[in-house]
């Protein structure tokens, strides 16, 4: 695939993450596997919205409260209400960070204020996990196609390779419309991602084949809108053993003529063994990669489902 210099990948993370001694209590949450690995490859851009809007370290905890159909963040005893401070500065922060042309979001899980999944909102009796943190929801309103995850489900195998996936997607993405809007940089871009798109949903798969074939007759920027939409749509969604099993079968059918019948018994005993969760991922894809340069087959040498993130992260060691 032709591409562009690839930019630096910048992500957005919790200032308490990456160690910065910005919480309530003086304290951080320093998490070592963004530090240390994620950060071999990203750049991260840290973001504390309450030292951000203008509070103090340390300073009291807060919570969201239920306030009819919306919530309010006010700290636990002495009950100061902060929500407009905070949605004021969220409204400007959001706004600033266009300019640093991210690819993904990294949130403290819990927080009030950057929570993204099941924060606690207090109302009367039992707090209810249904929130959202005020800034987490600044975030994905205003940038509703990034990739957002939190630290604690990024202990998932499964949710942390689906993450950092989008997240490298997307910087491709972004880079290849940095080179401009073609039909031909999108069929080429369509043509390397096919069977990714495909181990995501089969079925958007078959509709951004339509999108694609059809694309000379739509206005170019309508093309790329809704392409981007599906691309990303697809992605969020999970590649399971079976959606992978068949991507992997589906690659194994352009060897039918040139493999030897041990090579074809190996290979489908290998997918057999991904199949039944007795090998990872990377087991099949690796064989599948000796074959292809074996072989020489030009399309799948292009295909980005092989390698869609860098090795050094053994993502697929794990799924
Ligand atoms: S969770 Fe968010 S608001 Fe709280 S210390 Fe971390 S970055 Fe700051």
């Amino acid at each position: 695939m032709t591409m562009t210099t690839p930019s630096p990948i910048k992500i957005g993370v919790s200032s308490c993450l990456l160690g910065e001694k910005v919480r309530y209590d003086g304290g951080h949450k320093h998490d070592r596997y963004i530090t240390d690995t994620l950060g071999r490859f990203f750049r991260f851009v840290p973001v504390c919205p309450e030292v951000g809007c203008g509070l103090p370290v340390p300073r009291e905890a807060m919570r969201l409260e239920r306030d009819g159909e919306g919530v309010r963040l006010v700290t636990n005893k002495t009950h100061v209400d902060h929500t407009d401070r905070m949605l004021s500065w969220c409204a400007k922060r959001v706004t600033e960070l266009e300019r640093e042309d991210l690819c993904g979001f990294i949130f403290k899980k819990d927080s009030p204020s950057s929570g993204l999944f099941n924060v606690k909102v207090y109302s009367t009796g039992m707090p209810a996990k249904v929130g959202r943190g005020l800034f987490a929801r600044a975030v994905t309103e205003h940038f509703p196609l990034l990739p957002v995850e939190e630290e604690g489900r990024l202990h998932d195998m499964g949710l942390r390779e689906n993450f950092i996936e989008r997240v490298f997607a997307y910087r491709r993405w972004k880079d290849l419309l940095k080179g401009g809007k073609t039909v031909g940089r999108l069929v080429e871009f369509h043509t390397a991602h096919k069977l990714l798109i495909m181990a995501h949903s089969p079925a958007i798969y078959r509709e951004m084949g339509k999108l694609v074939a059809h694309g000379k007759e739509m206005p170019r920027d309508e093309l790329f809108h809704r392409y981007q939409e599906l691309f990303l749509k697809a992605l969020a969604l999970h590649a399971t053993v079976r959606k992978n099993t068949n991507v992997l079968q589906h690659i194994a059918g352009y060897f039918k003529k040139e493999l030897t019948p041990e090579e074809k018994g190996e290979l489908q005993e290998v997918i057999g063994e991904y199949h039944q969760r007795l090998v990872p991922l990377i087991v099949p894809v690796t064989l599948l990669r000796h074959y292809i340069r074996k072989y020489g087959q030009d399309y799948l040498l292009k295909q980005v489902y092989l390698s869609p993130t860098p090795q050094e992260l053994m993502l697929r060691n794990h799924v």
